[in-house]
């Protein structure tokens, strides 16, 4: 009988160490299952990029993107920077430019107006061909006019089309080539002190409403760096040769929404 009981009792020993056995396996499996769920992710190392205007190194999923240029907030995209460009225009480097001489920062900004061929922006856009002009990479076989031009080698610092993009071929701190011989008051070679923008349009009707609006923030914003700005239109500082921004440029609008000074508007408001 006693043979018996502990017969028993192995028996029963022996199923629990193999039940328990399989229950250390079975926890260890389920340790492991739940460790693998909870690993942590392997994180790709967040892209750091500069802020183009201060150079403070920040990732660049939180960074403002603008072109293929980076600005750690608003502020800095609407800047003009240390090179003297403008974060909020698009960029299209012009190699017609030169150096200003020596101690002399711009003190005049000269409207123009553009439109390549002439008055088609009115059918379709065409601003593109303007940047390829002030690139010297217009191509004379796309329109009999562009033969006559194709040669010739301009700029300016600034285009604003006429949905009031704005374009920049030339740092404000060089002299682009957009004046031509002309004077402003006794003052000769006025691409020596001036800042060029061009209105896309013609001498023959208005200029859009988000093309001044792009004027006035672009004006506000070289009024900051270069104070006291005088204004002047292209026709203004070479009579003979010039009729541009002409009739339809509204200059009463550019003194009310800048916030001008009379005093630096020597040729008046006035629809010339
Ligand atoms: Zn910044
Ligand atoms: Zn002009």
């Amino acid at each position: 009988m006693a043979r018996w009981l502990f017969l028993i009792a192995g028996v029963y020993l022996l199923y629990r160490w193999i039940k328990g056995k399989n229950s250390t396996k079975l926890n260890r499996e389920d340790a492991l299952k739940s460790m693998s769920d909870k690993a942590p992710e392997i994180l790709e190392p967040e892209v750091m990029v500069p802020c183009q205007y201060c150079n403070v190194h920040l990732p660049q999923s939180t960074a403002i993107t603008f072109e293929q240029r980076f600005y750690c907030c608003e502020e800095h995209l609407h800047e003009l920077d240390i090179a003297g460009w403008i974060g909020f225009a698009n960029w299209r480097p012009s190699p017609n430019y030169d150096v200003r001489p020596e101690n002399i920062q711009p003190d005049l900004v000269v409207i123009h107006h553009i439109s390549l061929p002439p008055s088609e922006f009115k059918n379709k856009h065409s601003s593109h061909y303007i940047v390829d002009f002030f690139q010297n990479k217009l191509d004379p076989n796309v329109h009999p006019y562009f033969a006559e031009i194709a040669g010739q080698k301009v700029s300016s610092h600034f285009l604003i089309t006429r949905s009031g993009e704005l374009i920049q071929f030339v740092s404000t701190l060089n002299k682009a080539w957009h004046a031509g011989v002309s004077s402003f008051l006794g003052r000769e070679k006025c691409n020596d002190f001036s800042i060029g923008i061009e209105f896309e349009g013609d001498g023959e009707s208005a200029f859009e409403d988000a093309q001044y609006k792009t004027l006035t923030a672009l004006v506000k914003r070289l009024s900051a760096s270069y104070p006291n700005l005088q204004f002047a239109g292209h026709s203004d500082i070479a009579p003979d040769r010039k009729t541009d921004p002409g009739p339809f440029f509204d200059w009463q609008k550019l003194k009310k929404e800048t916030e001008i000074s009379p005093k630096n508007l020597p040729y008046g408001v006035t629809f010339r």
